[in-house]
């Protein structure tokens, strides 16, 4: 192993992004190796000043690409360049915090390449967990989770043995709009639902925690980390944020990891994993009074979780077409071409009517996804 060990952050221009830079900077035993964004060039430029990573990946539009020519030398345009920065073999941990289906390839290609590989990206699970797993199995490949209630089974399932896991529970903030009636629903706007009340996240996961697709990603993203039956995960509204997720065992003892909302603690411990070291993630006070609040799912929560169980039990294309038939469905609400209420029904009826293949290649999940996403569009038009 090298002194240091080099880390690529693909998407570091974002929330998870711009917090593992904030890991990264405290923890002299990393070196950023790598960074990748899509279109904030003012703060690529910025990184790449701090850190001097050797290289710096941008993908974006043309827009993005405007004054390309005072990138530097160690500057790569186009999405190739995520995958072959994925495997670079300097590259120790790969950090996949890119939203979207836009980071699967990269992804894949860490996982291909037997890295650790740091995983935020949810969607990647989503769409093609059986490919992401198998390819990490075969390689060697660490597949760590940064996400808060993943990070916590992980870290709450080192307290027995795998097998001995009866079940976990993921928490769920229940977003902004918990106990609101359907008709309510029907008047939120952008600006509400782009408010969540425990944590400051990208635009397109915030909208999912408010809808609840975030938990069904979650489910979906918690069946492929641990093997699970649909039947194993479970989910329960915490308002406060603090229990991050729960594993019950065989035995009835449930193990739980607390810890403020900062994902700045489970990207850390994606990274030193399985040593745990002083940080810049906040603490908790002691000092103070809380209250945790551990409540079901009421109905309309449960029919956005549905999806997602109902995902972990088709397989195949299903999860490719849950996620392209949402991630369109966001980008519509956000600019106001459908009401917040209608995005979990139309994911639901894009579901329903889907071919489903068993077992899918990477092209059949792409042409899953794109069938999604046209489908998706048609009814948003309709
Ligand atoms: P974000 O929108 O803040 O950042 C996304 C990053 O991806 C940016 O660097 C952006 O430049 C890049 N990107 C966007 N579109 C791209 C494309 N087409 N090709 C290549 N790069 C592209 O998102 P985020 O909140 O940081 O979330 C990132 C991932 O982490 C998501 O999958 C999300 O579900 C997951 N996650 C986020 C949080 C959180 O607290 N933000 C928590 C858990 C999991
Ligand atoms: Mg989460």
């Amino acid at each position: 192993m090298p002194d240091r060990i080099n880390v690529a952050v693909l998407g570091s221009t974002g929330s998870i992004g711009t917090n593992a830079l904030s890991v990264l900077r405290e923890l002299e035993q990393f070196r950023l190796y790598g960074i990748s964004g899509h279109s904030n060039i003012e703060l690529l430029r910025t990184q790449a000043e701090e850190f001097s990573p050797e290289y710096v990946v941008v993908t974006g539009d043309e827009k993005s690409l405007a004054d390309r020519d005072t990138f530097g030398g160690n500057w790569r345009v186009g999405c190739e360049h995520l995958d072959a920065l994925a495997s670079n073999p300097n590259v120790q941990i790969v950090v996949a915090s890119i939203v979207g289906q836009a980071g699967l390839s990269s992804a894949l290609a860490a996982a291909n390449s037997g890295k650790r590989l740091a995983l935020a990206n949810k969607e990647a699970l989503v769409v093609a967990g059986e490919m992401l797993t198998t390819l990490a199995r075969r390689s060697g490949a660490e597949l760590i989770p940064i996400d808060s209630e993943h990070s916590a089974i992980w870290q709450a399932a080192l307290a027995g043995k795998r097998p001995e896991i009866r079940q976990i529970i993921l928490t769920a903030s229940g977003g902004p709009f918990h106990g609101l009636s359907e008709q309510q629903l029907q008047e939120v706007t952008v600006e509400r639902a782009l408010a969540h009340p425990n944590w400051s996240m990208g635009q397109k996961i915030t909208i999912d925690s408010a809808t609840l697709l975030n938990k069904a990603l979650e489910i979906v993203e918690a069946k492929w980390l641990f093997g699970l039956e649909p039947d194993q995960i479970r989910v329960l509204v915490h308002p406060q944020s603090i229990i991050h997720s729960m594993v019950e065992f065989a035995d009835g003892s449930v193990v739980a990891q607390l810890g403020s909302p900062d994902m700045k603690l489970p990207i850390q411990y994606a990274l030193t994993y399985p040593e745990r070291v002083g940080g810049p993630a906040e603490r908790m006070d002691w000092s103070r009074t809380w209250q945790l609040d551990l409540i079901p799912p009421n109905a309309i929560q449960a029919a956005a979780l549905e999806l997602g169980f109902e995902v972990c039990r088709q397989g195949g294309t299903a999860g490719a077409v849950l996620n392209a038939a949402n991630e369109v469905a966001v980008s519509a609400f956000l600019q106001n071409k459908i009401s917040f209420a209608k995005i979990v029904p139309a994911c639901r009826e894009i579901l329903e009517q889907h071919q489903l293949v068993t077992s899918p290649n990477y092209d059949q999940l792409m042409v899953a996804d794109n069938w999604a996403r046209e489908e998706m569009n048609k009814w948003i038009c309709s």
